[in-house]
């Protein structure tokens, strides 16, 4: 469980404003949602966390200590990174790719990887597979198992759920809140849809040309708070229920 907090974090590419004076303080155990179009400056944003993007200028602080402080690996290493297109070694099994985790974090493996197949609710027979024998959704549970392997606590998911159809995207999304509750992790999800905010965190950040535009609850944004940034993007999944809503009737 670790806070993160962005100090007026500025972050330019060529003439592009990527990120534009973020500040913001995420609190350690919270699951905040980072939603916005394409282009709006959510995965630099969350880059800089674990330093694969280096801001121009202002910081980021983890529990309070600069993370340009330290070793980037020693960082890294307390940070799970899931991204859309998570890459598993396909020459490997499911159990080797989870213990190279372990092994850059120099953990023993000691009955580690079943442990982990547990937490994101895959089968242990499921260990001596090839990754081209699971399906998409599985694939990327391994990869949540294998970005959790050190122990990490601060989760940082950049369109994890993007590629997956929607009933494992919804089992999935699922799965890593239950695993956020668990195990008391500070998750920061970034993602362009905006109901996957709403249903899985406890705090929808809307980002607009690498600014922070609104700032709400999800049931303030269900009840039509948040600004007309946020409306426009919660305007989607409303229509979509409401046409449900009428089919049912
Ligand atoms: P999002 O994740 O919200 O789609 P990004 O953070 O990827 O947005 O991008 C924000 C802006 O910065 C975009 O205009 C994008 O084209 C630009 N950008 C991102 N990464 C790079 C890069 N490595 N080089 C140049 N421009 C980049
Ligand atoms: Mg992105």
């Amino acid at each position: 469980m670790q806070s993160v907090t962005f100090d007026a974090v500025t972050k330019r590419y060529g003439d592009t404003l990527a990120i534009d004076g973020v500040s913001l303080a995420v609190a350690a155990g919270s699951f905040v949602a980072l939603v916005g179009t394409s282009g709006s400056g959510k995965s630099t944003l969350l880059k800089t966390v674990n330093r694969l993007v280096l801001p121009d200028s202002g910081h980021v602080l983890i529990d309070g200590v600069d993370v340009a402080a330290g070793p980037a690996p020693a960082l890294r290493r307390r940070i799970g990174y899931v991204f859309q297109s998570i890459g598993l070694f396909p020459h490997m099994t499911v159990a080797q790719n989870i213990a190279i985790g372990l092994r850059i974090a120099g953990v023993p493996e000691g009955g580690r990887v079943a442990e982990l197949l547990d937490l994101v609710e895959l089968p242990r027979d499921v260990a001596a597979r090839m990754p081209d024998a699971l399906s998409g959704g599985q694939r990327q549970r391994v990869g949540i198992a294998r970005a959790l392997a050190p122990g990490a606590t601060l989760l940082l998911l950049d369109e994890a759920l993007g590629a997956l159809d929607p009933v494992t995207r919804d089992s999935l999304g699922n799965a890593i809140r239950a695993l956020h509750d668990r195990l008391g992790l500070t998750t920061i999800l970034v993602t362009h849809d905006m109901a996957e905010a709403l249903l899985l965190a406890d705090r929808v950040l809307v980002m607009q040309a690498g600014r922070i535009v609104a700032d709400a609850t999800p049931a303030e944004l269900v009840r039509g708070g948040g600004g007309q940034a946020a409306q426009a993007l919660v305007a989607v999944p409303r229509a979509q229920a409401e046409l449900l809503g009428e089919l049912t009737r």
